[in-house]
């Protein structure tokens, strides 16, 4: 992801109280580090200055470090052409964060108050100025170029060594600053042996350990010269799942735009959800099944992956067993290129927001 360099300096942090069975809220503020310090340092240095600026007080060693027993979330708000912030479906993200944490069987937080720390959060940064705003210049390539909040809330257990569940969880919002997530260039994925997620797994929640097995085979197909990498199922390895941090849709080349069915395996994305429905106010039929990767090498027409980073990316080609099916001569598609404008439009507030899914801040 292309990030900012600096984490905003507000943080808001929350720890469950197993006595009360309430959460203890706070507001953490460190103080600003000049820019042109932050530039002065190598990643490494500049990461830790800005962690540490942070200084939340989390244990080191807790089930998070050690077993990577943790979930979070990811959201954009983003700079509306009216002028103020807004959060993308907040709500949405709620109900998925507290999932995860039943999932991992923790005391879930509660929606209500995920909702209002968000909202919270990007005020009160917006206030010390750390917001970008709307730029009508953005219009001319439909908001590639654009920025926004990224917003990273995350679950981290209490202090602990041995394997076990969270009593005490606490809850995090961070977030800084981001552009566009994949790099220009191409824009080829290729399917891994590897497998993300089992079925009776935790591939249908956000938790952290899902990301080490996304980020090996994201490296990997980097490394062979792609952008992404496409998952296949579990026990066949026949059916397509998703991308290492984004959902995966198919036009055939019938018309119908077809994405995997979620199961327990593939994370339900807000951005999957917002666009399925986008997708069929505008007329198309949307099937949500099991898609075989030779169906996808030989009945495709357009191909795209979905994500609160990726937004809506179209993919150029998929290459498998060493063949490739390249889609619509390697250009975004029609069907892609649609639904981006309307989800790009209503989140930067340049067209009317039918749905109500922004949150004003
Ligand atoms: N799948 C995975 C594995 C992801 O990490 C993400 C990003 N959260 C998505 C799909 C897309 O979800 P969303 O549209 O909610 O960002």
């Amino acid at each position: 992801m292309a990030f900012n360099l600096e984490m905003y300096p507000i943080v808001y942090l929350a720890q469950y109280n197993p006595e009360t069975k309430g959460w203890d809220e706070k507001w953490i503020e460190s103080d600003r580090i000049p820019f042109d310090e932050l530039k002065k340092m190598n990643e490494t240095d500049r990461n830790e200055v800005l962690i540490k600026r942070n200084d939340l007080g989390l244990p080191g060693v807790s089930y998070t470090s050690q077993y990577g027993y943790g979930c979070f979330e990811g959201m954009k708000a983003f700079p509306t052409k009216s002028g103020s912030m807004a959060i993308f479906r907040p709500d949405r993200n709620a109900a998925r964060f507290a999932n995860s944490m039943k999932g991992l069987k923790t005391p879930a937080f509660p929606e209500d108050m995920y909702v209002k720390a968000c909202l919270e959060f990007v005020r009160k940064n917006a206030e010390l100025g750390y917001v970008p705003s709307y730029n009508n210049e953005w219009e001319e390539n439909n908001y590639a170029s654009a920025s926004a909040v990224y917003i990273r809330p995350f679950m981290n257990s209490e202090g602990a060594i041995g394997v076990g569940i969270a009593k005490a969880p606490y809850v995090i919002i961070c977030g800084t600053t981001v552009s566009s997530y994949f790099k220009g260039g191409n824009t080829k994925a290729i399917t891994t042996k590897r497998i993300r997620a089992t079925k009776h797994g935790t591939g249908w929640i956000k938790c952290a350990s899902n990301y080490v097995i996304s980020a090996l085979a994201k490296k990997e197909a980097e490394e062979a010269g792609f952008m992404e990498v496409v998952f296949l199922d579990a026990d066949d390895h026949t059916y397509v799942q998703e991308g290492s941090s984004c959902n995966i849709f198919f036009v055939l080349k019938n018309g119908k735009l077809v994405t995997p069915d979620l199961g327990d395996t593939i994370l339900p994305g807000i951005t999957r959800e917002s666009t399925i429905e986008l997708a069929r106010d505008l007329g198309m039929t949307v099937e949500e099944r099991q898609i075989s990767i030779d169906e996808v090498m030989t009945d495709v027409k357009e191909c795209f992956v979905t994500g609160t980073a990726a937004g809506l990316t179209p993919i150029e080609s998929v290459t498998h067993n060493g063949k490739e099916a390249v889609f619509n001569n390697r250009q975004p598609g029609e069907t892609a290129v649609k639904i981006q404008k309307t989800l790009k439009g209503m989140q930067y507030g340049a067209i009317n927001d039918t749905k109500n899914w922004n949150y004003y801040v």
